[in-house]
């Protein structure tokens, strides 16, 4: 068959998390937390399951899940979200990504993204028949050089995809950041993504610039959110969608006959499971305290900081000991090292190569120190 991905291969994730088995690497490559979830929650499931809750829920999402999360919203970004017409449950935040765009794109519509860019965005663009228009994060800080954005925005311009906290560089945005896309995106038609998947995972006591805080922006935006990254529960993948009536209505129609409900014992155990707010107002400190232990480890070796302020991944240039292609040494530190990670360059369309490496530190103490330690012997 004629591939509608041609240019597309296995996910960079799936490569290094098979090599990492293979060689009984440690794996701080793919995102996961490897410390358990909360018994707590996993009770919730079970009573739920024990208590009937078996069967399909409401294809938007189990209601009162949905009433928690516009609760949660206000009280978080006092933004007043409706239920019934804004939220929609989903399995996962790749898969919200993944409706929002098949949503609204067509042929012929450009989509700004930003690179490092989380893998699924450009095939997802792609596979909905409309380009990708790259701008490069300014390095080694990864801010965006709006400047780019505005003389690339013209009228074929459909959206404009953004990701706080970033993945992979753990780069966050900032209020100025906000007013620039304000001021770009106003009296036009042009529409938001915002991958927000890591809003509690942000660290230095800086605010999570929510697209849920500012109206104006809201109503022109998808905001995709995560379970999996919240609760430690990635493979549970369950997430979901905010976005305005309008949108929303649109996005539903695409929902309804792909996935049309999520698993119904595990929303009924979140819905629960939200009023307890420490278990994600503790997030920022518990994995600040991680990243701050990764970055003491790591300062042992010869790599070079590339500071992260949010999400689990702080990444860490080999520029001054290496000049080997990033996938090549990711793949001996794997095979020679036992440590998987993942190579920046994944993260770019055309396989840019800074030289640069992402680690996931959302990992035990023990894990972390076992796998720093075979770095130091790194040259
Ligand atoms: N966006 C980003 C930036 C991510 O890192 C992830 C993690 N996989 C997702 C979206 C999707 O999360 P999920 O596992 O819920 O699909
Ligand atoms: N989001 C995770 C990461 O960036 C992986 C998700 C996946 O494997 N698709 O590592």
């Amino acid at each position: 068959i004629q591939s509608k991905l041609p240019d597309v291969g296995t996910t960079i994730f799936t490569v290094m998390s098979v090599l990492a088995a293979e060689h009984k690497a440690v794996n701080l490559g793919q995102g996961f937390p490897d410390f358990q979830m909360s018994d707590a929650l996993t009770s919730l499931v079970d009573k739920a399951m024990k208590n009937g809750f078996n069967q399909y829920t409401h294809m938007n999402g189990y209601p009162l899940l949905r009433e928690r999360l516009c609760e949660k919203a206000h009280k978080l970004y006092n933004a007043s979200i409706d239920p019934e017409t804004q939220v929609t449950v989903t399995p996962g935040g790749t898969y919200a990504i993944y409706t929002s765009l098949t949503t609204v794109l067509r042929p012929g519509d450009e989509v700004i993204v930003f690179e490092p860019a989380y893998d699924s965005y450009i095939p997802n663009i792609e596979i909905n028949g409309a380009t990708p228009v790259l701008i490069p994060l300014q390095f080694p800080d990864y801010s965006i050089p709006w400047d780019e954005v505005r003389a690339k925005v013209n009228g074929k311009t459909k959206m404009i995809m953004i990701n706080t906290p970033h993945n992979p560089t753990g780069m966050v945005l900032r209020e100025q950041d906000i007013e620039q896309l304000r001021s770009i995106v106003a009296n036009t038609g042009i529409l938001i993504l915002s991958d927000e998947v890591y809003e509690h995972l942000i660290f230095d006591n800086i605010p999570h610039q929510s697209m849920l805080r500012y109206p104006d922006l809201m109503e022109r935006s998808f905001v995709c959110f995560s379970f999996g990254k919240t609760y430690h529960c990635t493979g549970w993948k369950l997430g979901y969608c905010i976005s305005s009536p309008a949108l929303m209505k649109e996005f539903r129609k695409v929902h309804q006959f792909n996935c049309f409900s999520c698993d119904t014992p595990k929303q009924v155990a979140v819905a629960e499971y939200i009023r307890n707010e420490e278990a994600y107002l503790s997030l920022p400190s518990f994995l600040q305290q991680k990243r701050d232990l990764f970055r003491e480890l790591m300062s042992a070796t010869p790599f070079e900081c590339i500071p992260s302020h949010g999400s689990y991944f702080e990444c860490y240039s080999y520029r001054n000991f290496s000049d080997e292609p990033d996938k090549d040494l990711a793949i001996r530190l794997t095979k020679e090292y036992g440590i998987a990670t993942i190579p920046m360059s994944a993260f770019y369309k055309h396989g840019q190569d800074n030289k640069v490496l992402r680690f996931c530190f959302a990992k035990k103490e023990e894990t972390l120190r076992k796998a720093v330690e075979k770095l130091t012997t790194l040259r």
